[in-house]
């Protein structure tokens, strides 16, 4: 059954996530925030483990991946760490700091019920069970917003519905989808902060390993992270891993440092006259099950390896290079790279620049943080920044 909504709001906001409800709670005026979700925040009170990575103390345009890297420095500069943290010190919404700078809440529904309240304190109504099915503009500059319960007339609209990963969470292709009905610009979107799968071959020689963990240095073009790796039944995973899928595209090779602070070469040719295999000399740095699935046929004894061999095997284990197959696709990518092209935005605002009244916020926009909180402060800012301009609108 349909439901009246008659009586235009102020504003409509479409996705009850990290950004839509920072929106919701940040101005005061007539407004409906609708999700599909019988719960507001759902993919909020499982981020970061169910302890809500909620932000960083480094935050600058460098930990974000867009086509413009500038775009976002205005909405982070607007509604920074420190206001996320006052915000929480206000509310008594204990929070801790991890060596790495990354911020976490004790519990993430703590920062899901904070702001459901403040949402509700700024006078936003709440209609879950709710599935947005499309966006139309009516003759008098209203937005149209067909949902499951019925046609919902607004002043001002905000996608905030996020981007493909995790659908089990709620995530749909629907913001997209609305934004290109609207005749906007999408960059494609793939998942990120995903683990790598690897060709068949090189699946068959690293299953087995499956489970162990290293410390290696990644390169993905200019791109370099340091820290673990995992070996997965299909590929790798593992933080070092999920941070440089941010910044790989099909097709692109991808290297592997799993001796950082080993010149093997130099290490091989001081061990030159030992009748020791390779994998043997260098089992004290390097578990001999991953160096002999690393150099397959060419873990052969020092004092009978040509040159040839010396390099290979120095190349395997400094400088693995590989093309990944893809990457462990949207089931498991914490987030989605690409989305609505920030030239149809304001920076300030993320009000469109072709549609006045349409806003579009968080993970939705062509902005993606890397791993450490820097998702949902772009979430809070952005949203935070939307918030700010709709206060203006009467
Ligand atoms: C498992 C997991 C853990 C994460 N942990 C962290 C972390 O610790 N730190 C960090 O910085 N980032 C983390 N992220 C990323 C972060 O959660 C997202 O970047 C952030 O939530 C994006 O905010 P958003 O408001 O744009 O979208 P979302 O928070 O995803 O909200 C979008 C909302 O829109 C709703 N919606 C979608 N389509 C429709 C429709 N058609 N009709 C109605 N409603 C709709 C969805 O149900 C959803 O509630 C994590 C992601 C995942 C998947």
């Amino acid at each position: 059954m349909t439901e009246d909504f008659s009586t235009p709001y102020h504003t409509v906001i479409i996705g009850a996530g990290a950004s839509g409800l920072m929106c919701a709670g940040s101005f005061n005026a007539r407004k409906l925030i609708i999700d599909h979700n019988p719960r507001p925040g759902a993919k909020l009170a499982v981020s970061g483990g169910g302890k809500c990575n909620f932000s960083n103390l480094n935050i600058s345009a460098a930990h974000y991946a867009s086509q413009n890297k500038h775009f976002c420095k205005n909405a982070l500069a607007a509604y920074k760490n420190t206001d996320f943290l006052k915000l929480l010190d206000e509310n008594r919404v204990p929070w801790q700091q991890l060596p790495s700078g990354q911020l976490f809440a004790q519990n993430a529904q703590d920062i899901v019920r904070l702001l459901n309240r403040r949402a509700q304190q700024a006078n936003t109504e709440f209609k879950l069970n709710t599935q947005a099915l499309g966006i139309k503009k009516d003759g008098q500059g209203l937005y149209i917003v067909q949902t499951s319960r019925g046609n919902i007339k607004t002043q001002n609209l905000v996608l905030a519905c996020g981007g493909l990963s995790f659908p089990a969470l709620g995530a749909s292709p629907f913001g997209v989808q609305a934004a290109r009905a609207l005749g906007l610009n999408i960059i494609e979107q793939s998942p990120a902060l995903a683990g790598f799968t690897f060709p068949r071959e090189l699946k068959q020689r690293t299953a087995p390993l499956a489970g162990n963990s290293l410390p290696v240095q990644i390169h993905c073009g200019k791109f370099s992270y340091t820290g673990p790796l995992l070996f997965t039944h299909e590929g790798i995973s593992g933080p070092a891993v999920l941070q440089t899928s941010l910044f790989w595209n099909e097709g692109k090779s991808v290297t592997v440092n799993f001796l950082p602070g080993t010149d093997v070469l130099a290490f091989l040719r001081e061990h030159k006259n030992s009748a020791k295999h390779f994998s043997a000399l260098l089992a004290e740095k390097l578990a001999p099950k991953i160096a002999k699935a690393l150099l397959a046929g060419g873990d052969v004894s020092a004092s009978n390896a040509t040159t040839a061999q010396l390099m290979q095997a120095a190349q395997c284990l400094n400088r693995f290079t590989f093309v990944p197959q893809g990457t462990s696709g949207w089931t498991k990518a914490e987030v989605t790279r690409g989305g609505v092209d920030t030239k149809e935005l304001n920076p300030s605002t993320l009000q469109c620049r072709r549609h006045p009244g349409l806003f579009i916020t968080g993970e939705l926009v062509d902005v993606t943080g890397l791993m450490g909180g820097y998702n949902l402060q772009w979430a809070w800012s952005s949203g935070w920044a939307a918030a700010k301009a709709l206060e203006q609108i009467f």
